[in-house]
């Protein structure tokens, strides 16, 4: 089965499209092989090259390089995050060794734009996790004191400011968190496909079979050929498991978003000029809503196990309805119809939401399993798990390393039971908020 993703992304729509894609054709001997041209392989991929300028090194991708998860996420660059699991973080400890990795993926992705001068409108606006209901105040209080504690800026805000600043009265509270860059995700991960080094060599529309190691190589099957390598980085996020890799310790969850076409000046004037802005949800399985600069409304309310290879057109159609009525109760004003595009795309998902980054074999390596927040921690990872594959240390692997590892998930039929009452229970709690 091959990955047959919709073309339906409007952050990659924006975008002009690549020419001169390259596919494997014939059978390739090289040094290094990355599966995965999202944030994550084509981090590895760059600083592969810089530390090995004299080594040949590939990177294959199933579909056309970032047009992945990478390209089609929310575009918020988290520094701090209140559901990115099952279970919440009570224990402080192991909160600051969450953040600790999301600051330095913010820092790395920070670095990146700075070195190659990238445009991928990058907004310091902070974040909003939000709520319609009163309840969930005290949730958020809890964590304005965790984030206290840890020194992040932050403030609650209740509903009239909330509805000046967001230009919508649906929601009642709200943790306001000054740390968080809001970008636009196809724009960041295009600026790494074009600064990828000279002696790496991007094969796209290139489905990875299978592999197996024999002694001091590896060997990849496509379907138009081999690919013969001394190491492997895998960088399929999502896509692990289908690889045999990690089995029990990852899945994936298929999210869908749409994209309102831009509001005329009138619409804008109707819900009070705000500035772009960012929302969270305060339950895992509320929306995730933005205002972007050009005046377009985001909105992903949906998180279900699915196809992970391919969602039919009208499924997707059915998804872009709870989109529309998730933005008609925010904004009744506006009109029924702005909704221009729908598209689906998928996360890895673990148990604790701890994510993936190891050795898992001599030669064998592999980084994901983000949890839906892998724009800083994908760029982070992919660029320290090549540096670890090169045999070198540094702070920033001995500070991933001390994050509290995945824990072990049943095989299915149990783990697809589990999950799918788990989200039915989710959706539950926070069926005001979708
Ligand atoms: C709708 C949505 C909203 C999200 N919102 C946010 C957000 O706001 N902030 C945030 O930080 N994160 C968000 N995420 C998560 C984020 O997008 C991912 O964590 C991140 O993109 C992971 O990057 P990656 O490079 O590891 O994986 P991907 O970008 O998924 O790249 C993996 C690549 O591997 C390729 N691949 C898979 N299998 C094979 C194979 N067999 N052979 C060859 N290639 C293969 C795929 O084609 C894919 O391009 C969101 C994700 C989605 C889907």
């Amino acid at each position: 089965m091959n990955i047959k993703n919709d073309n339906k992304c409007a952050w990659i729509n924006d975008l002009k499209p690549r020419k001169n894609i390259k596919t494997l054709t014939k059978n390739e001997i090289c040094d290094w092989l990355v599966v995965g041209a999202g944030f994550t392989g084509l981090s590895a991929a760059r600083k592969l090259a810089q530390l090995n300028p004299n080594k040949n090194i590939l990177v294959v991708d199933a579909q056309l390089a970032g047009e992945g998860a990478s390209g089609r996420n929310s575009g918020y660059l988290v520094d701090t995050t209140l559901n990115d699991g099952f279970s919440s973080n009570k224990e402080l400890k192991n909160y600051k060794k969450k953040t600790d990795v999301y600051g330095l993926g913010v820092i790395s992705v920070r670095n990146f734009i700075k070195e190659y001068q990238v445009d991928c409108d990058w907004n310091e606006s902070g974040k909003f996790f939000a709520s319609s209901k009163f309840e969930d105040r005290k949730i958020l209080k809890n964590f304005s004191n965790t984030l206290s504690k840890l020194g992040y800026e932050n403030n609650l805000l209740e509903k009239e400011e909330l509805s000046k600043t967001l230009g919508t009265s649906f929601y009642n509270t709200a943790l306001y968190t000054k740390g968080g860059i809001l970008l636009h995700p196809a724009k960041l991960v295009r600026s790494m496909i074009n600064a990828l080094p000279n002696n790496v060599k991007l094969l796209e529309n290139s489905f990875l079979l299978s592999w197996f190691s024999i002694k001091d190589y590896i060997s990849c099957n496509f379907d138009n050929g081999k690919i013969t390598t001394k190491k492997i980085i895998f960088a399929t996020n999502g896509y692990l498991k289908s690889l045999g890799i990690k089995v029990n310790y990852n899945f994936p969850l298929t999210l869908t978003a749409s994209m309102t076409r831009p509001l005329t000046e009138v619409e804008f004037e109707t819900i009070g000029k705000p500035d772009e802005w960012g929302i969270l949800p305060v339950k895992p399985m509320g929306a995730t809503i933005r205002l972007t600069k050009d005046k377009r409304i985001l909105i992903r309310n949906t998180a279900e196990l699915y196809n992970s290879f391919h969602m039919s057109k009208e499924d997707l159609k059915k998804r872009s309805i709870m989109q529309k009525i998730g933005i008609k109760k925010r904004f009744p004003k506006l009109p029924d119809n702005i909704i221009q595009t729908t598209w689906s795309g998928i996360v890895s998902r673990t148990r604790n939401s701890s994510q993936i980054f190891e050795k898992i074999k001599d030669n064998v390596y592999v980084a994901g399993g983000y949890n839906g927040s892998g724009i800083g921690v994908g760029t982070l990872f992919g660029e320290q798990i090549a540096i670890k594959a090169s045999n070198e240390n540094t702070k920033e692997i001995e500070t991933i390393e001390a994050r509290n590892k995945p824990t072990w998930l049943p095989p299915d039929p149990i783990l697809s039971l589990g999950v799918r009452s788990r989200l039915i229970y989710e959706r539950f709690r926070a069926k005001s908020e979708i």
